[in-house]
């Protein structure tokens, strides 16, 4: 049996077998899906902290499974992982995000998500330069997002492989800074212009003095290097006023300005809120 949880994502109850012969399956969909290129890709909005300008948008795949329905990354993107097929999404969601962000106002920039299998090999470098070239993207106008999971296999490569890139233009924001899966040494060894911290540190803002002390600390540190800072997960207009107040966001993804949509309602927005 399927269930649905509070945000719409499908989830599942089932006995050991069931579960077993259901990811089975689903496995065989998501290579079709992938394969047939049906993924889809939502657009997340990132704000200056005062809520008025656009500055760019993360790009978020989908998946619509035909009986399931909306099926969450965070089920199907660890599957596309093991099954080794990531790399294919990757490519997908490359060129659908460079395709979109060609017609977006100014100088918008769109962020994709890398994953360990991505920065693992060269072959990532040729995707991305490949589709800028064709679209005619500055490469200005694409960032990735890496978090420890993506780097883990071989910490040497990716380190190469963002250094060229960067070379080149191209921003690198580590991502869910903070948690386990993101961790301080990166700083050092990774050539990145921008910090995403994690949204455990948003949670609780409001309620926890310590939940302050501990974001205002990231941030610092982050800054000091010289690094932009991303604020993930702002729910709350208290949320939002405690980060205003203490300056602690360069740019800000959350609810409270923007879920993720799809791109016809992305470009409406960013028309209406960029600076160009
Ligand atoms: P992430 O990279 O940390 O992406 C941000 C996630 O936080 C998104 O979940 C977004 O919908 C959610 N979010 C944004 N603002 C808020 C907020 O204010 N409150 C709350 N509670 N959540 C918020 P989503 O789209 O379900 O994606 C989950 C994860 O799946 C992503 O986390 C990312 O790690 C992975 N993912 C999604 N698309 C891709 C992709 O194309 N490639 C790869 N490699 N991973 C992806
Ligand atoms: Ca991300
Ligand atoms: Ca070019
Ligand atoms: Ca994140």
């Amino acid at each position: 049996a399927k269930r649905r949880d509070k945000n719409g994502w499908t989830l599942f109850e089932e006995t050991m077998d069931q579960q077993y012969s259901e990811r089975q399956r689903m496995k065989l969909e998501l290579r079709e899906a992938v394969r047939t290129n049906s993924m889809g890709l939502f657009y997340q909005p990132m704000f200056n902290p005062a809520g008025t300008q656009v500055a760019g948008a993360e790009a978020l795949s989908r998946w619509h499974h035909p009986q399931l329905g909306p099926v969450s990354p965070a089920i199907y993107i660890p599957l596309a992982e093991e099954m080794g097929i990531i790399g294919d999404l990757t490519r997908c969601v490359i060129e659908k995000a460079v395709g979109d962000c060609v017609s977006w106002p100014g100088e918008l920039f769109v962020s994709v998500n890398l994953s360990a299998h991505d920065l693992s090999d060269r072959t990532i470098v040729s995707v991305i330069t490949d589709a800028l070239d064709r679209y005619n993207l500055a490469p200005e106008r694409l960032q990735l997002e890496i978090t420890e999971s993506g780097l883990m296999n071989d910490l040497e490569v990716a380190r190469d492989i963002l250094t060229e890139l960067r070379a080149m233009g191209m921003q690198i924001a580590i991502d869910d800074f903070g948690t386990g899966y993101s961790s301080l040494s990166y700083l050092d060894i990774l050539p990145l212009n921008k910090v995403k911290i994690d949204r455990s540190f948003v949670r609780n803002l409001a309620e926890d003095a310590k939940k302050l002390k501990l974001l205002r600390g990231v941030v610092h540190l982050a800054r000091e290097l010289g690094l932009d800072v991303v604020v993930e997960g702002v729910e709350t207009e208290e949320q939002l006023v405690m980060i205003r107040e203490n300056n602690c966001a360069d740019l800000i993804q959350g609810y409270i300005f923007g879920t993720p949509m799809p791109k016809g309602a992305f470009l409406e927005l960013a028309t209406k809120l960029s600076k160009a």
